[in-house]
């Protein structure tokens, strides 16, 4: 559920009409409701409720500050995946002690400054990174606690780049090593291995997979324990799919998540953290775009909008589906046409959609992409000279932009020409 609904047949972000941010901000401009936000991070809080656990955003999925700063308050921990969403997480007022850092790449800078500033644990996913966190640890007199990431082997069913639980994938050491790489760990002073973590994927549409995981590092613990670690703490990951088409069956709710990990972990005596990413902010946000030509093609209509692949890379990148509605609703009986919808980039994977039915529009009118807000303006870039697209957070009546639209000066002030040239 999400709090962008039509009302007098205007779709509104909770209580405000969209043409009014489009007309203050300009499209294209992403804009989050605060309140299906905070919904969703409940509902995965209580997904746990009565269990020791920790819900870590993963902030790779939208990590503005403003968006930060909501969910710190909620109460949340973060996922982070660089020092730079570390520096970010710190910044919107997360303690250390709530950041999870993971991550097959961690540089040395980037485990210093998480153990100088506060950590409450890596998830180590290589020996070389274990014997390397080691170092740093023992070298700022400091003791660095972990997981380790196991790769359990297990098909997530989902989009191909987005799968990371099979042995072909480059995450976690294979489960059928973990005796041994913790026996390693176990060994180096600098460490204290505080649990296992996982994570197969993203956009699991299916409880199964979870299960299949789960059920391995339940098996995974008692034999750590039997081997004499101290395994108290188990980061379940995240990858809980959204319904992106409306009307399509909706995948599993986060109570339904929560009663699998009850169900295959709960008798550990365990604290749990989950790392959901997607199911929090994704139908938060939307892509607000407006319509710049209807251009008739051989046998095509094509939509020409103002919003391109730099702006929201899931179409080009994962085959994604995004509803597209328009902002002003047609009347009841329209009849719709097929269209393809694209943006101005100069490629031709530059197709946000092939033939989608869509009412009559014109130049000037509004469209919403639905369910943009997880890993829409976190992938935007700046390629064919578009600024950077702006974002804008939704409170009842009000709205505040929360990244502002680079002016054409600002974007080309970045670069330097050197005096020699
Ligand atoms: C991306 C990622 C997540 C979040 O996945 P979602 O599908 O967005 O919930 C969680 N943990 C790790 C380690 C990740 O890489």
């Amino acid at each position: 559920m999400d709090h962008f609904l039509y009302r007098n047949g205007i779709l509104h972000a909770e209580d405000v009409a969209l043409p009014d941010i489009a007309a203050q901000v300009g499209t294209p401009v992403y804009v989050y409701s605060r309140a299906t936000l905070t919904r969703h991070f409940r509902l995965f809080d209580q997904a746990l409720a009565g269990m020791d656990h920790l819900v870590c955003y993963a902030m790779k999925a939208a990590s503005n500050q403003a968006l930060l700063a909501v969910l710190a308050r909620e109460g949340a921990g973060m996922d982070v995946v660089s020092g730079g969403e570390y520096a970010r997480a710190r910044a919107a007022g997360v303690p250390g002690e709530r950041i999870v850092f993971s991550g097959v790449g961690k540089t040395e800078s980037e485990m210093r400054m998480a153990l100088m500033g506060g950590i409450r644990q890596f998830n180590v996913e290589s020996e070389p990174e274990m014997a390397l966190l080691n170092a740093v640890a023992l070298s700022l007199g400091v003791v660095a606690p972990i997981t380790i990431r196991v790769n359990p082997d297990v098909d997530a069913k989902t989009h191909a780049k987005i799968a990371t639980g099979k042995s072909e994938n480059k995450f976690g050491i294979p489960i059928a090593r973990a005796r041994q790489v913790y026996a390693e760990a176990a060994r180096l002073r600098g460490l204290d291995v505080v649990g296992i973590d996982v994570h197969i994927g993203s956009q699991l549409t299916d409880l199964a997979p979870f299960r299949m995981a789960y059920r391995k590092v339940a098996e995974l613990t008692e034999t750590l324990r039997a081997d004499g670690h101290n395994i108290r703490r188990l980061d379940l990951g995240g990858g809980l799919g959204i319904p992106y088409t409306r009307g399509n069956e909706p995948p599993p709710l986060p109570v339904d998540w929560g009663q699998v990990i009850r169900d295959e972990v709960g008798h550990l005596g365990c604290q749990i953290e989950i790392e959901p990413g997607r199911l929090i902010v994704g139908n938060a946000g939307l892509l607000l775009s407006q319509v710049i030509y209807i251009k008739e093609g051989e046998g095509r209509h094509f939509l020409i909008l103002d919003a391109a692949m730099n702006d929201l890379i899931r179409p080009a990148m994962y085959d994604a589906h995004h509803d597209i509605v328009p902002v002003v609703e047609s009347g009841l009986g329209t009849p719709e046409v097929p269209m393809d919808v694209v943006g101005p980039v100069c490629e031709s994977g530059d197709t946000f959609a092939r033939g989608r039915m869509l009412p009559p529009m014109a130049s000037g009118d509004l469209v919403a992409f639905r369910s943009a807000g997880a890993y829409g303006a976190v992938m935007a870039s700046e390629y064919n000279s578009r600024p950077l697209v702006p974002e804008v957070l939704v409170d009842g009546d009000q709205f505040a932009v929360i990244r502002a639209r680079p002016t054409f000066d600002e974007m080309i002030n970045r670069d330097t020409i050197p005096g020699w040239v």
